[in-house]
């Protein structure tokens, strides 16, 4: 369990104020000055030592993307973005930053922008946080009213304007280059990598992206030490994380615990058990809606980190535990998800476009037991046909849960599709045809 002492986000519930003499009470812009004097190349290997890794899904460490932005400032000026699109569905961490832990992202901000040689800095906000926004705008400005931003950011010498852009409610957005995109006015749909936003990021010029939730650990891990932070966790896993823990739980809830800590004590812990308890779990969705889903039998002891969850074939992603408890058919939760990816498609790929749609389809037609068992290996044959045959993530986040389905619960898909008497009149069917059109031939 994490010590009260070394949790980072000290007003996760707001029960210490979000203003700024609140935040400084809580430790938030004290020695920022110092830290930025000394210099770029240490605060670099600092972060680098830490082994702080990206808190946004990727997993990226933190530390290595700052040293690909240019050492210097050439023809092209620097950006730094922040992420905060947060649209994973399970997932609502940074949106408790933004409200009430403003101060730790704004500091971080400076602190990041410095390092990677920025002078502006803008903050993607998804435009239904609009509260929140208004929650971080107040605090930016209490910033510049005291200097902390703007010109000669706190004394440093260093100058920093931030900015907040709201978004329009895509979840491609949140596809660090569609919010690029986004940003500059455009549709929001993802470029080709390469170039890597680090060179060619917003507007053509070098640009360091990073979640809310990463930036906002930044300054505690300077002033405490990257050894602390490093000591939280396991290697390669290190220090804290923000858990969101939702669906058939007692209480929902936000939680920071140590990064490695076991599902079933968070869900226990901090959540009040599964509705029905913990034999009534059947599985739980462990890092936001794109990741492939995990039973009970794994549940039991799995370890919530990065590389424990990818030896279970899933992944800790923004770490938004959704619980799904026996009393949900499983196959129509994930019909569900699928339609969401089937909506918030962006369009461009053919694979994604088409087969997000596919799924979906075959999905909503495999819970009601209108589908064939040959359509079940179908199902899984188009996840695989958009993994890895997509410009981004997202052909792979809408794959990888019916992907998760088929794993661990193709049994009962099958079963449920097994003896369709539709079906086995209408051989010559073709597979993926809609409900309706199979509805009306039946007629
Ligand atoms: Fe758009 Fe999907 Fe292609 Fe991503 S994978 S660029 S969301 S069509």
């Amino acid at each position: 369990m994490l010590k009260d002492e070394d949790r980072i986000f000290q007003n996760l519930y707001n029960d210490k104020g979000s203003d700024l003499s609140s935040a400084k009470e809580r430790g938030d812009w004290h020695n920022t000055k110092e830290i930025l004097l000394k210099g770029r190349d240490w605060i670099i290997n600092e972060i680098k030592n830490s082994e702080l890794r990206g808190r946004g899904g990727a997993g990226f460490p933190t530390g290595l993307k700052w040293s690909f932005a240019p050492k210097n400032i050439g023809s092209r000026p620097h950006y730094l973005v922040i992420n905060a699109d947060e649209s994973e569905p399970g997932t609502c961490k940074d949106r408790d930053i933004l409200r009430f832990e403003p101060h730790k992202l704004i500091e971080g901000c400076l602190i990041a922008s410095y390092s990677v040689n920025a002078h502006k800095c803008y903050i993607y906000i998804r435009g239904e946080y609009f509260n929140e926004g208004k929650k971080l705008q107040t605090a930016i400005n209490e910033a510049y009213e005291n200097n902390l931003i703007g010109k000669n950011a706190s004394n440093t010498g260093w100058d920093l304007d931030i900015y907040i852009h709201y978004g329009a409610g895509a979840y491609i957005c949140g596809e660090e280059t569609a919010l690029l995109e986004s940003l500059e006015g455009k549709k929001g749909q993802p470029r080709l990598k390469p170039p890597f936003p680090a060179l060619i990021g917003l507007y053509g010029c070098p640009t360091i992206v990073n979640n809310v939730e990463t930036i906002a650990v930044v300054p505690t891990i300077l002033k405490k030490g990257s050894k602390w932070f490093s000591s939280l966790g396991k290697p390669k896993n290190t220090g804290t994380k923000i858990f969101c823990i939702s669906g058939n739980v007692n209480y929902p809830c936000n939680v920071e615990e140590e990064m490695g800590a076991s599902l079933k004590y968070l869900i226990e812990k901090h959540a009040g058990g599964v509705i029905g308890g913990w034999d009534n779990l059947k599985a739980v969705i462990p890092g936001g809606s794109s990741m492939p889903l995990i039973p009970k039998k794994i549940c039991d002891t799995l370890l919530m980190d990065f590389d424990s969850l990818i030896e279970q074939k899933s992944g800790l992603g923004t770490a938004g535990i959704i619980v799904i408890n026996k009393d949900q058919d499983i196959i129509k939760c994930m019909a569900r998800i699928a339609r969401f990816y089937k909506h918030e498609s962006c369009g461009q790929c053919t694979p994604c476009r088409e087969g997000s749609g596919w799924m979906w389809r075959m999905l909503e037609r495999m819970s009601k037991g209108e589908a064939s068992r040959e359509e079940v290996d179908m199902l899984e044959d188009v996840t695989k046909q958009i993994e890895g045959h997509t410009i981004c993530a997202f052909g792979e986040g809408s794959a990888w849960p019916v992907q998760g389905l088929l794993r661990h619960f193709k049994r009962e898909v099958t079963k449920r599709n097994d003896f369709n008497p539709l079906i086995n009149k209408n051989r010559n069917i073709p597979y993926l045809v809609d409900q309706h059109l199979l509805e009306k031939k039946d007629a």
